[in-house]
């Protein structure tokens, strides 16, 4: 699965976007290490508070299915933005070395890491009690 093929997929996703409060439509694509893919957009919402990013709905998706182990998230937004903290914190859960190619619409593309945009991230195994 080639970077450009995710960005494809997650530019489809942003398209179903449903963001009529801020305008702002983000698109994602989760490669799990099954191969299967999960796409997400943002769902926004008129109270806001209940809004998701696009990014978390991916990897909630995945999760709910059964999968838990990531590759790679590929993320598009108008200007190429990085995501947010909240779902990085989510990111890091599952999958601290997954890479996220983060993209634009005129076809800019960074790549970075879970751990690269959240050190020293709070992580699982720093609870006593977990049993992941
Ligand atoms: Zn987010």
């Amino acid at each position: 699965m080639t970077h450009d093929q995710l960005i494809a997929d997650a530019t489809a996703a942003r398209e179903r976007a449903y963001a009529p409060y801020s305008q702002f439509k983000v698109g994602a694509v989760l490669l799990g290490k099954s191969g299967r893919l999960y796409t997400g957009c943002n769902v926004e919402n008129a109270a806001y508070g209940p809004s998701m990013c696009a990014e978390r709905t991916a990897i909630f998706k995945a999760v709910s299915e059964g999968e838990r182990e990531f590759e790679t998230i590929a993320v598009v937004t108008e200007n190429g933005v990085s995501p947010c903290g909240t779902c990085r914190q989510v990111m890091i859960e599952f999958a601290p070395d997954m890479t996220i190619v983060i993209a634009d619409t005129q076809g800019n593309i960074r790549l970075t890491t879970v751990r690269d945009l959240l050190p020293d991230g709070f992580t699982p195994d720093q609870l006593p009690q977990s049993d992941r």
